[in-house]
Formats: C-alpha cells, structure tokens, sequence
C-alpha cells in the first residue's frame, strides 16, 4: 500500500475527509553542481592551503553533493588580508551611492536565480521547496535590495553622528536558513562600507557558494566579499584573527558564549543572534481556527529550525482542549517527505546530529512524564526525519520546556490569567520572540510590553521583513539585524 493510500485509509476510518496529493517533485537539472569547490578568497576560488576537503550531503537522501574546502588557519588568514585590502583600497571610500548599484545588482541577480538557488538551499539543508521558494529566497533579495537603499543615505539615518564602516567583519552563520542569513549579515555590513569574510554552516556551504559566483558576475571589487567554508575550528580561527574588526554570529548559544569570551577585551565589536524557547500565547478569545494555523506555522516550519519558533505553546485553561482537537487534527494532514515535492510540509532534519539531539529531547520528555502525541506517517527510509511532535502535561521544569530543541517539537502549557501568561512566557533564559493570539487590540498592547522578548508576533507568527529588527535579550544575544537598527553594529558613530 502506497503512503498516500495508507494515510487515506486511515484517515477514513477516523471519519475525516480525505485529501490527496499527487506527487508535484521540483526538478533539479537548474542546478549545477561541481564535483569540488574551493574557497572564495581575492574575487577568485581558490585550493585550500589547509589541503582538506569534506563531503556535503543531502539530508533528505544521505547522497553526497559535492567536496568543499576546509579553510585552515592560514586561509582564513588570507582571507582577512583580502578583506582588509579590499577595504582599505576599493571600498571603504566608494560612494554610498556607488556601492549601492553593487548592492542592487546582487539582488537583482538573486532574483533571476531565485529558482536555482530555491533547489540547491534544498537539496543541501533539507527545508520544503515551497518554504525556500516562497519565504528564504524571496527575502534573501528583499535584504539585498533595502540596505542598498541605505548605502547613500547613512548620514539622513544617523543625523550629526558622521557614521563610518567599522572595517573587516567576520560573519558567522548556521544552517537553518543559509541563504537568508548570508544576505542578513552580507547586506547591511556592505551597505555601510565594509567588507566582509562570511563562515557558512558545515552542513549547509552550497548557496553561499552559489552567492559567490553571483558575487563574482556583479563584478564585486575582489575581496569585499570571502567566503570560507569549514567547520567550528574555522569560525573559531576567524573570531581569534586579530586583524577583524567585527563579529556578526548567529547560532547556538554555546557557542556565543564562547565567541563571546574570546572577544572580550579585544576591541572588536560583537554582535550575537543565539537560541529561543519562544511562547506562543493563545486567549481564550482568539479565533482558534487561525490560531492553529499560526501554531503549525510557528513551530513545524522549517521542521522547527528555527531560533524564533514558537516552541511552547500556552493555551488558556477554557480553550485548551479544543485547541488541542483541532492541533491533532491538523497535524494528521502535514505532509513529511521529500523537501524538493512542492506538497510538502515537514522536510528532512538538517543532519543526523540534529536528529539524535531531538530523539534525545524527546525521550528526555517522555521520561520526565509529559504526554507525547505524534500523527501516524511514514517515513522515508534514508534520510533524517522525525515526526511532528506535541507534548502535553508539560511543567515549566521540564527540559522540553525550558531547552532549544531545534526541531518540530512543541510542548503545550496552561494559563488562566494573563498574569500567569505573562509570567509563564517570560520564565525561560531566553528572550527572542513570542506570540500574543486574541482579539482584544487592548490585550495584544499589554502584554506586549510585558514579553521579555525582541520580537513580538500578534495573531500571526514568523513573519520578517528586511525593514523590521531583528534580535533577542537575555541569553538569546545581543544587537540586531534587519531595519535602521541593522546598520548601527557595522557603523562608527560619532556623538
Ligand atoms: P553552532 O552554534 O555550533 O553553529 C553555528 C555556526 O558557528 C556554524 O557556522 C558553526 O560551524 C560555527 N561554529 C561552531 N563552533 C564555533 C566556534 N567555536 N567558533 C566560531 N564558530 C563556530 O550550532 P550547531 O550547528 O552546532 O547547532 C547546535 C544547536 O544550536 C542546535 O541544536 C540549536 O539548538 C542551536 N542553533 C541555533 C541557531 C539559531 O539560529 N539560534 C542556529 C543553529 C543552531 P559548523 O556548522 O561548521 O560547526
């Protein structure tokens, strides 16, 4: 019996109506994929002088996808020399409007390749075509072509503060939305002068290597944009090179801390965007049909790889049970499968460590006595996959409640004042986002300023936009990314 005719059947016998999907796979003949790449140093691809290389995979198959370079110590310091070259000489004291037209040429290139690099982010990391298609490229462009709008127009944005680029930035980024955060940390940084070494994820290299060549087409000076791949010893090698000015990271917590201590007392500016454990609040009053969506949406998009996901759910005491009727039954209709089939939902988990550390969590849930509530639904047999997961009778001691899983994982709460809610939301070491679902204006305004959180979604969740910050408090970072406020952590500012 086929996956379709087994969830059919089931699905009948529950009485539910039936919907079916034929296969809609996305071709993958736009990409091209090289056998071996090198690192992006000086305008040019070159060998590692590491010599090593490693092998990137798909999760969704376990096929390999191509060998990348590993950058050792030494190109990671060629690749600052580059940078600094490229500052002192071609782009430091180019015109923001100059630098501008760069700007929009990148964009604009990413647009008309937006399906390539849509399959390739795919292939690579593992999320749903329709999720790259739709939301990563889209908004990868959309930061391209807004900081651009800002190159020329700095001193408007910073009146009497005579703003200056910083100088070499090493810009650190994970493999939940590799494209996107290359265009987060690329944009604003050349926007306002200065150039740039990007470290992308281990798992997740191909798009930013695909940038590079996009890079390259747009005929970028050399050198104001490296990019070396590798893996933690070459973040690391990157944050300890005492010729960057700034380090932009994005990613786990552990590892903030640790670039955070190396930094400190160096003089280099910093800027973290680490983990979250994001409450999503829904009222008695809500609309509960759009607040189930907007739970779906906030913890099993992109399978929950997401630092702002909306992982503990807290539902007021009168509501639950219906809510969670209508969460279980939505879950029955998310399709798990392969990411590059345009009907699917839930993708493949980034890479076999992600998935043992979700097992792990989950079982840890289990154990501590929370009830577990998965849909029936097969599962590709090669690949990494784990299923949507709902957990309740949750305490807010409850390692689910209170640690990132990083995957499609939600733990519901109760609450019966907003009081309680307010409390409850805030009691983790986290504070990126949160989600406020009612219909009282008056309600969504106060707890607002309530949340401890640096993002706070109202009847909706997850939406970015270039022009809005971005960034946490607490142990979810500091600084911020996206809007006027993006451009300040790559600026000198005169008082
Ligand atoms: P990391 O924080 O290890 O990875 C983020 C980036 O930092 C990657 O490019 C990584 O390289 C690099 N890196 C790793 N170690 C160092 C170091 N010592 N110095 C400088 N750079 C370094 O995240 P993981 O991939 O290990 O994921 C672990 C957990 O972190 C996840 O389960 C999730 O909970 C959380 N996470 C949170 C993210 C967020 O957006 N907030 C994003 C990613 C993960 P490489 O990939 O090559 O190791």
């Amino acid at each position: 019996m086929s996956e379709i005719e087994r969830t059919a059947t089931s699905a009948l016998e529950q009485g539910r109506p039936v919907w079916e999907y034929a296969d809609a796979p996305e071709s993958t003949k736009i990409v091209k994929l090289e056998d071996r790449y090198g690192l992006f140093v000086g305008g040019e691809f070159v060998e590692p002088k590491s010599g090593t290389y490693f092998t990137t995979i798909d999760p969704a198959t376990e096929e390999p996808l191509a060998e990348i370079a590993e950058a050792g110590p030494e190109d990671v310091d060629l690749a600052v020399t580059a940078a600094r070259s490229a500052y002192e000489t071609a782009w430091r004291d180019l015109p923001g409007s100059e630098r501008a037209k760069y700007l929009y040429r990148i964009a604009r290139q990413i647009q008309e390749r937006a399906r390539e690099f849509a399959v390739l982010e795919t292939m690579n990391g593992g999320k749903p075509i329709k999720e790259s298609r739709d939301v990563d490229l889209p908004l990868a462009a959309a930061h391209f072509f807004y900081y651009a709008g800002w190159a020329d127009k700095l001193e408007y944005a910073f009146p009497n503060r005579a703003p200056r680029p910083v100088g070499v930035a090493g810009q650190i980024i994970p493999w939940n939305f590799p494209m996107l955060m290359a265009a987060w940390k690329i944009a604003p940084a050349l926007a306002t002068g200065n150039t740039v070494i990007l470290k992308p994820a281990e798992t997740t290299p191909l798009t930013a290597l695909l940038l590079a060549q996009v890079i390259q087409e747009a005929e970028l000076p050399p050198g104001v944009v490296n990019i070396v791949t590798g893996a933690g010893a070459t973040g690391s090698s990157l944050v300890e090179h005492d010729d960057v000015d700034k380090i932009a990271f994005t990613g786990s917590t552990e590892v903030g801390k640790i670039i955070r201590r190396s930094t400190a007392g160096t003089g280099k500016r910093l800027t973290l965007e680490l983990g979250g454990k994001a409450a999503n609040i829904v009222f008695e009053d809500a609309p509960l049909d759009q607040a189930v969506e907007g739970v779906v949406n906030g913890i099993f998009f992109n399978q929950g790889h997401v630092c702002c996901a909306g992982s503990r759910l807290l539902v007021q005491e009168p509501v639950f049970e219906p809510l969670l009727d209508k969460l279980k039954e939505r879950l029955q209709t998310l399709r798990v499968g392969n990411p590059l089939d345009k009907n699917t939902d839930i993708g493949a988990i980034n890479s076999r460590a992600q998935l043992t550390k979700i097992e792990e969590l989950v079982a840890v849930g289990v154990e501590e006595g929370a009830e577990i509530y998965q849909p029936e639904c097969v599962l590709p047999e090669r690949g990494f996959w784990f299923r949507p997961t709902l957990f309740t009778n949750v305490s807010q001691s409850h390692r689910i409640a209170r640690e990132e899983i990083f995957g499609p994982v939600l733990s519901i709460l109760t609450f019966r004042t907003p009081d309680e809610a307010v409390e409850k939301a805030n009691n983790t070491p986290y504070g990126l986002s949160a989600g406020i679902w009612t219909e009282k204006g008056s309600r969504i305004l106060w707890m607002a300023e309530r949340m401890n959180a640096g993002v706070v979604w109202a009847n909706t969740f997850n939406r970015f936009d270039p022009t809005s910050p971005f960034g946490g408090y607490k142990e979810s970072g500091f600084g911020r990314e996206g809007g006027l406020q993006g451009l300040e952590p790559y600026l000198e500012l005169g008082r």
